[in-house]
């Protein structure tokens, strides 16, 4: 019997459960041996109604005790136990004697308190109702009567008035301490599982960070040779090569800037997934954002022989709006070209942006790509949102990408508390929208000149250059770019070098690279900026990084630098920063 005791205990681990198990054990078998005991007492003093009932009540409470230990239904056990102690209430005061005796009393307190111990709120509930009413019932019934209020049968029996106060006692005394041992159990055990949890939540975080340090070395590292290969090819294409070369290079180039937004689009997810991504502030020009996305997809719309328009209602008064546009630019770029992607030759590309309401702080607007291409079936258009997955696996081989698109969109949006729509129809066309909200700053509109800027038209030749770069390639690479533009230049192959370099004062600008032997990009400029030579000292520095975006964005070091270019860099986003500076000391003149 005691191993199947421990098994009953052993089933029910949880500390409540064993304390109102043990409660109801001890409960039955207290009950048992007072109900034998009156028995006893019976014997001397046979009484046939009690005795019978004190009879089945020990049968009852019997088959309750076989129910718990044999049968493991502790639940249906505490019911019997306590339906026998209400109907033997329950006939003593209504059949039986006609009154409310203190025993009777203390059997009810033994059922309401073990009730709410044993079955909890609900069931105590029940179970005190049913026995405080027969004593509340009968007292106002004799109370009817003749105004008194009776404690029947003051003859009781001395000892079994003793032994039921006594057993009351003893259980009241083994439920709050079984209860309190339970308590205080279950709080040990929630310490404990608090401790686990927050070292696997410790180890989980330092595992986050692992992986996070190493997708942004990893993508240091693929980017360093990715920029030589990419350089090279962008040379090669513009030393007029023959028309097989043209197609190798073209072939070239977009397998490169694949990879490279492969490694872009991964590296950025991941810090996505680690909340590392806030949105960055600063008032921009909207419609110039929007005009340069634009004309910046021309050139692939033509090539694929479709139509592209875009539709602007905004106010002409637009001041400028102030928040991350190099988010938003990165959104309307990747739903610009999965549009042209999955649109065949003579489809149409919309790109929509109207307001939606606008107040003296701020404006709201609302912003749609929408194309007529190949569209997406219902089935798969909440999958498509999904990291790594794509409409139909076919497309990856036929169109090419990554399936992180979409998934980044979206998240940028819901950082911008906003959420990205989706209608579509197959071969009918894709509407992808969503609206966002931007502060305005109380700049004018200022329409730009900038829209205009023609490619190259600045001449740089003037400039002389100080490359601080330690990798033979990049610095190839470099020379050939500049070359170009009949730059002069003069090499460092460190950061040391480039202080000395720097120092006497010929330079216009420096090309910095970050990572470098004896001292790194970060010192150099760091000691350039302190020098005592104030002209020197603001020398215009551009950081020339492996490093992606957001980690630039969230490195301090960056506060010695002008500007930055992440590697790999294309001729004209370099030539673009060497212009201004042009252009900068032109107006100074
Ligand atoms: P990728 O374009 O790199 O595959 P995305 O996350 O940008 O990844 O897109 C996921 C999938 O959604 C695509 O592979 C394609 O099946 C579908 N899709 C996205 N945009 C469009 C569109 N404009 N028209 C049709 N299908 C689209």
């Amino acid at each position: 019997m005691t191993d199947r005791y421990k098994s009953l205990l052993k089933n029910n681990e949880a500390p409540l459960q064993q304390a109102r198990i043990r409660i109801l054990t001890f409960g039955l078998l207290l009950l048992i041996l007072l109900a034998v005991f009156v028995l006893g007492i019976l014997a001397i003093h046979p009484h046939p109604v009690i005795v019978t009932r004190v009879v089945v009540f020990i049968g009852a409470l019997i088959y309750a005790a076989y129910l718990l230990i044999y049968k493991e239904k502790w639940k249906s056990s505490a019911h019997i136990f306590l339906i026998s102690l209400c109907i033997f209430i329950w006939t003593n005061i209504v059949l039986y004697k006609h009154g409310v005796n203190v025993v009777m009393i203390q059997l009810s307190l033994i059922v309401i308190s073990s009730s709410f111990y044993i079955l909890g709120k609900n069931w105590g509930l029940i179970y005190a109702v049913c026995n405080v009413s027969p004593v509340i019932i009968y007292l106002l019934f004799t109370r009817l009567q003749d105004g008194k209020v009776y404690l029947t049968d003051s003859q009781i029996n001395n000892n079994t008035f003793m032994l039921t106060m006594i057993a009351n006692f003893i259980l009241i005394i083994v439920m709050h301490n079984e209860f309190f041992k339970s308590f205080y159990l279950s709080q040990a055990k929630e310490r404990e599982l608090n401790e686990q949890l927050q070292s696997a939540l410790n180890e989980a975080n330092e595992a986050t960070r692992m992986r996070s340090d190493f997708l942004s070395s990893m993508s240091h590292e693929l980017r360093t040779p990715l920029h030589a290969v990419i350089g090279m090819t962008n040379l090669l294409s513009v030393e007029n090569p023959r028309k097989d070369q043209e197609e190798s290079l073209a072939v070239l180039r977009f397998s490169t800037e694949n990879l490279l937004a492969l490694i872009n689009d991964t590296l950025d997810f991941s810090k996505m997934n680690e909340n590392k991504i806030s949105l960055n502030k600063a008032a921009f020009n909207l419609n110039l954002l929007l005009h340069n996305i634009y004309s910046s997809f021309r050139a692939k719309v033509q090539q694929k022989g479709l139509n592209m328009m875009l539709n602007i209602d905004l106010d002409n008064d637009l001041p400028y709006v102030i928040g991350d546009q190099t988010r938003l630019i990165q959104i309307l770029n990747n739903l610009v070209s999965n549009a042209i992607k999955f649109t065949d030759a003579n489809g149409l590309i919309q790109i929509n942006i109207k307001t939606i309401s606008r107040t003296k702080e701020q404006i709201s607007l609302s912003f749609a790509v929408i194309d007529n291409g190949i569209g997406i079936p219902e089935s798969k258009q909440d999958i498509i949102f999904e990291p790594f997955l794509q409409a139909n696996n076919n497309i990856t081989k036929r169109y090419g990408g990554t399936g992180l698109g979409l998934a980044i969109v979206k998240r940028l949006i819901a950082l911008h508390g906003s959420e990205l729509k989706l209608k579509s129809e197959v071969n009918k066309g894709s509407n992808f929208s969503f609206d966002l909200t931007y502060e305005l700053t109380a700049e004018e509109y200022q329409p730009t000149d900038l829209l205009t800027t023609a490619k190259n038209v600045v001449d740089i030749s003037n400039l002389h250059v100080l490359i601080a770069e330690d990798n033979m390639i990049n610095v190839m690479v470099l020379k050939k770019i500049l070359d170009q533009w009949s730059c002069t230049y003069a090499v460092a192959g460190n950061g040391m070098e480039a202080l000395e370099m720097a120092k006497t004062g010929v330079f216009d600008v420096i090309l910095m690279d970050i990572h470098m032997p004896i001292m790194d990009g970060f010192e150099a400029s760091k000691q350039i900026r302190a020098l005592a030579n104030v002209e020197i000292a603001n020398i215009k520095i551009i950081a020339l990084t492996a490093s992606s975006e957001v980690d630039i964005q969230q490195s301090f070091s960056y506060t010695y630098l002008d500007d930055y270019l992440t590697k790999p860099f294309s001729p004209d986003s370099l030539k673009k920063k060497l212009d201004s500076l042009v252009q900068k000391s032109i107006r100074r003149i």
